[in-house]
């Protein structure tokens, strides 16, 4: 119990509950306290911190904490009216216990106790480069189950005498194997022999996936590998489609629409931060902005945060079905806020400004996962973002919207732009109709490609052509 105590802290609401020099609510400080300084008051609570509008109140923070602990404080999101404060569970990034990261918390202690380094084995050249290659972790998951065949192919499932026929049922030929069903059967070597490296690529038999790889990473660039994965990926979300019974798409279909994800990637990895999506479901593989359905409105979010942190922007844009814009707006944010609080923190902006100006019918849009996931979950969020999730979720409600929605980021650049303005700059900013150029060129940019391309949203939309542009 102990052990539990160790990892609880408490989530500042309104901060009435929360004694500042006695209480755990500081991450990434000394038992989560405040140290304690000759002649303060020991009994001061956290809401003595915080001014009416609900900001951290700077004169006051930095007479009381170390450098250190103001910059872990101002790490913390607050909201107007937090309401109750509440005790969470420090050591998982949701804010829920889960036994795995008691289990981590219980195995760093004995480390520590016995000064010794984790004893986890070092990773094969293979696993490291791997690693280091800055891919969606769906994709590096994708991979380790293909090299190490915790993957529902025919053969694998043969051996375990699931089926009696381990034949690939694309092609006939040969057994599916990973690397059969995602790179060697003829079908996916249509998709892959679209891109411009493919003749780099040795042409040979291989024992399994990993020999494969590891051949293509001796022979490729390291973005050549990245699209090399996404189409292997690709390949393989198409042969699980066919297998449910999809109709088959053409190679050059399927290759676009790797080539889009992989441009998203390669605009992610120049980016100050952030993750791509950790669960294929959450995600909607567009390379492109598309606008909303006819008489609706998108409203598409983004926070930057500068690579020294103290810099926080967060920008939102609203636009039409013909793609026009209707109202942008950028903030600069107090704070050293993480990106993902950033994040939360603009869609929350971005509605209560729909609340006010009476728009209905919104699809709202962000290509942070993570926030896509908190706000549609449907367990309370005990993250110290949990308030910030539950007052988008009551807006949600009040505007009768479902959800919010993650789109990768070069679908998304026109708020990614407002917020890196704004992040630069200072103070607040609004367009309404027509904005500086440079917002007008992204939005030109986000435009129909032809007339001829249906642009509406729609449940065919993504299985038509048009995602070959984003490069
Ligand atoms: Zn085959």
């Amino acid at each position: 119990m102990e052990l539990l105590k160790q990892g609880l802290r408490w989530r500042v609401g309104n901060g009435s509950d929360i004694r500042v020099f006695i209480d755990p609510w500081v991450p990434d400080v000394e038992g989560f306290r405040v140290s304690y300084k000759d002649g303060m008051n020991m009994s001061m609570l956290v809401s003595e911190l915080i001014t009416a509008n609900g900001e951290w109140n700077m004169n006051r923070l930095e007479q009381v904490g170390s450098v250190q602990e103001v910059e872990a404080i101002l790490g913390l999101p607050i909201v107007h009216n937090g309401g109750c404060d509440k005790l969470i569970w420090n050591q998982n990034k949701h804010g829920t216990y889960s036994v795995k990261s008691g289990y981590w918390l219980a195995l760093k202690e004995r480390r520590e106790r016995r000064g010794v380094q984790g004893a986890i084995p070092a990773p094969t050249d293979y696993w490291r480069h791997l690693w280091k290659l800055k891919i969606p972790p769906k994709m590096s998951h994708f991979l380790w189950r293909c090299s190490t065949g915790y993957m529902p192919c025919k053969s694998a499932l043969f051996l375990r005498r699931i089926i009696t026929d381990p034949t690939c049922s694309r092609c006939q030929q040969s057994s599916e194997t990973p690397l059969h069903a995602t790179g060697l059967c003829p079908v996916s070597v249509a998709v892959l022999e679209k891109a411009s490296f493919y003749t780099k690529l040795s042409q040979g038999t291989w024992d399994n996936f990993s020999s494969f790889l590891e051949d293509a990473m001796r022979q490729l660039t390291v973005d050549e590998i990245k699209l090399l994965v996404v189409l292997l990926w690709c390949n393989w979300k198409e042969r699980n489609a066919v297998q449910f019974g999809e109709v088959a798409r053409p190679a050059q279909v399927i290759y676009d629409i790797g080539a889009s994800i992989w441009g998203g990637i390669i605009q992610e990895s120049n980016h100050n931060y952030g993750q791509l999506g950790m669960h294929a479901n959450d995600v909607e593989d567009r390379g492109r902005w598309v606008p909303p359905m006819h008489g609706s409105l998108k409203l598409n979010c983004d926070a930057s945060v500068m690579a020294n942190g103290g810099q926080v922007g967060i920008g939102w844009i609203c636009r039409n079905s013909e793609g026009r814009l209707v109202e942008a707006m950028g903030e600069r944010i107090l704070g050293r806020l993480k990106p993902r609080a950033a994040e939360l923190l603009c869609v929350l902006k971005g509605l209560e400004w729909a609340v006010m100006r009476g728009w209905s019918d919104l699809r709202v849009e962000t290509d942070c996962l993570e926030a896509v996931r908190l706000v549609n979950g449907c367990e309370e969020c005990l993250a110290d973002e949990g308030l910030i999730v539950e007052r988008i979720r009551m807006l949600l409600g009040a505007l009768e919207i479902q959800g919010i929605h993650h789109v990768v980021r070069v679908a998304n650049m026109a708020a990614h732009e407002v917020a890196g303005f704004v992040a630069r700059g200072n103070g607040r900013y609004s367009w309404l109709g027509v904005g500086p150029s440079w917002l007008m060129d992204v939005i030109d940019n986000d435009g129909p490609i032809t007339s001829s391309v249906r642009r509406e949203e729609s449940g065919e939309f993504l299985s038509t052509t048009g995602h070959s542009r984003s490069l």
